[in-house]
């Protein structure tokens, strides 16, 4: 040890002056240091302490911790030596700190330089510190690391000096034993002649862990908030807002016993919304039946709905229910109801008006409870209009709509509905993909869709054939009538240039005008702005000739002068 050497070059406490501030209370136990309480505790412990931080949170963080500690500890012991010695100047009372250190057992500091101006506009320090703690630490309990490990150190001295002198000072361990080299050594400058002071200066910002994890659990909050709040509804899917409309009201319907009506092109899911709203209901126990009445010959329709007694008709050998009794305290859900004969409509309305049928054939009326769910993706009112459809029945069925929007206009439910067709068709086959490539994600969002979710449904289970085992499913394999490229273009039936994935636009058997207003639709839709088009165009004929601008001109059919004023006016440079 080496304090007597320091001492004498200090005119401030020496170290027995210094040491007489530490009194140990006899009569609580506790120990102080000036007016501070002290605390002596193993070092071994904070040694544990250290290394659970480090296993825990990274070393990064553990770094952030133990200099903001020292940082803490440097201004205290800053302000108590300008308690006990104020009046000196300030280069000395950098020292008395060296003598503090060594009382509080931390180091001994060995000065190698030690520059301070009178008005604090210049100072340099280089310290060599003996027997780090901090350095013992790491190296008995973590071993060596790659970079300085006296972080608590730093941080004192930093803030120490930084409190005695006014001015924002930084030291930075340039050695340390902690890290392989001979000695512990410490740099300090104001802040603003270290490089990277911004960043290092992070370590000193309160613990960000605490931010961060308070930021994960307002995100948490909102969260579970949007999920308890948002709708769902049995297996029809989606996050949409047009999603969500068809929940609420969905959800609403279930509570009573009225009749429904659903709207919507064929394939949206009628009937996942129909069985949505009977398994929320009370009478989610009782039966649930679905019948397409366009699937059954019309002078059938009347017996498979409502029965037949035997003899009835030719071929009514024996006497049976109907799918209106088998449903009975249940739901009922009619799709494509507006194929329904005027018969069975005449005896659909006295069901819903006075919950009785009568058999095909039978004078004995039977009485049932079922829930009506009518669907159609016609116009009813038009059909009632040409005298197909009841009016009375329409009205009936009319009272509470549900209109269904095409996928179309509910894109962001096309990630949600994929994943859930997939894995369902995983299941069935018996098959892992790793699921589908970017690119067929992105075909699958471009896409129109006119046979909507059932066409997804349907494309997803092709993909799922086509692929391998254990392999991504490629856009090919979803759509393999279409050449899909990424960002590539193509030249349209009229010779205009088009991106590639517009072609996902339309049907795969769409004619050529079609997709000409197709692919306008989308430049509309996705660029909004003339002139952004008019720039992906430029750029693109400027890439095909190569950055000949004459070239891109004649393929633009423009004069090179007139290219080059558009290029300059979109700001594209020309490479
Ligand atoms: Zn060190």
């Amino acid at each position: 040890m080496n304090i007597a050497a320091d001492l004498t070059r200090t005119n401030g406490p020496n170290m027995q002056q210094l040491s007489q501030q530490v009194r140990f209370q006899k009569s609580d136990g506790t120990v102080w240091f000036g007016e501070q309480r002290m605390l002596l505790m193993q070092l071994t412990s904070l040694t544990n302490f250290r290394k659970e931080q480090i296993l825990t949170v990274g070393l990064e963080r553990a770094k952030g911790f133990f200099m903001r500690l020292g940082y803490s500890l440097g201004q205290q012991d800053a302000e108590l030596v300008k308690r006990l010695a104020g009046d000196l100047p300030p280069i000395e009372l950098i020292r008395t700190g060296f003598i503090l250190d060594s009382l509080k057992g931390s180091m001994r500091v060995e000065e190698l330089k030690l520059e301070v101006s009178t008005k604090n506009e210049h100072f340099y320090a280089l310290l060599q510190m003996h027997d780090s703690y901090e350095a013992e630490m790491f190296i008995s309990e973590l071993g060596l690391t790659d970079g300085p490990v006296c972080w608590a150190l730093a941080g004192h001295a930093s803030s120490f000096a930084s409190t005695l002198l006014g001015q924002e000072i930084i030291f930075k361990e340039k050695q340390c034993r902690g890290c392989g080299d001979h000695q512990c050594l410490l740099e300090g400058r104001p802040a603003t002649e270290w490089e990277d002071y911004s960043t290092y200066r992070n370590y000193f910002k309160s613990a960000p862990i605490i931010d961060e994890l308070y930021e994960l659990q307002d995100q948490i909050s909102v969260l579970r908030h949007k999920i308890d709040n948002s709708p769902s509804l049995g297996n029809f899917i989606g996050v949409s807002e047009g999603f969500q409309t068809v929940c609420k009201l969905a959800n609403k319907a279930s509570a009573g016993k009225v009749s429904v009506l659903l709207l919507g092109e064929t394939g949206v899911g009628k009937e996942l919304v129909a069985k949505g709203i009977h398994d929320n209901s009370p009478r989610a126990e009782q039966p649930f039946i679905a019948i397409n009445c366009a699937a059954i010959p019309p002078d059938l329709i009347e017996a498979e709905l409502f029965g037949v007694v035997k003899g009835a008709y030719t071929g009514a050998t024996q006497s049976r229910e109907g799918r209106f009794e088998r449903a009975n305290k249940g739901t009922i859900f009619l799709d494509e109801v507006i194929e329904l004969s005027p018969r069975a409509q005449a005896t659909l309305l006295r069901a819903l008006q006075e919950g009785e049928i009568e058999r095909v054939g039978d004078n004995q009326t039977r009485k049932v409870d079922v829930r009506v769910i009518a669907a159609t993706n016609e116009s009813l009112l038009q059909a009632v209009e040409e005298g197909r459809f009841r009016a009375d029945l329409y009205y009936r069925l009319n009272v509470y709509p549900i209109d269904i929007p095409p996928l179309r206009q509910r894109r962001e439910d096309i990630p949600m509905l994929t994943d859930h067709f997939l894995k369902k068709y995983e299941a069935f086959y018996n098959k892992k993909t790793l699921g589908l490539s970017d690119l067929a994600s992105k075909a699958l969002i471009n896409y129109q869709w006119p046979g909507n979710v059932r066409e997804l449904e349907n494309v997803i289970e092709r993909g799922l054939i086509l692929a391998e085992n254990g392999e991504t499913i490629d856009a090919q394999y979803l759509f393999p009538s279409m050449s899909i490229g990424l960002d590539s273009q193509v030249i349209s039936a009229e010779g205009g240039l088009i991106d590639a994935p517009s072609q996902l636009m339309q049907k795969p058997t769409a004619t050529a005008g079609q997709q000409s207003s197709s692919w306008m639709e989308q430049a509309l839709e996705q660029s909004g702005s003339m002139a952004s088009i008019e720039k992906t165009l430029l750029q693109h004929a400027l890439a095909k000739a190569d950055n000949n601008v004459a070239e891109a001109a004649r393929m633009l059919d423009m004069t090179r002068p007139t290219l080059a004023y558009r290029l300059k006016k979109l700001n594209i440079e020309v490479a």
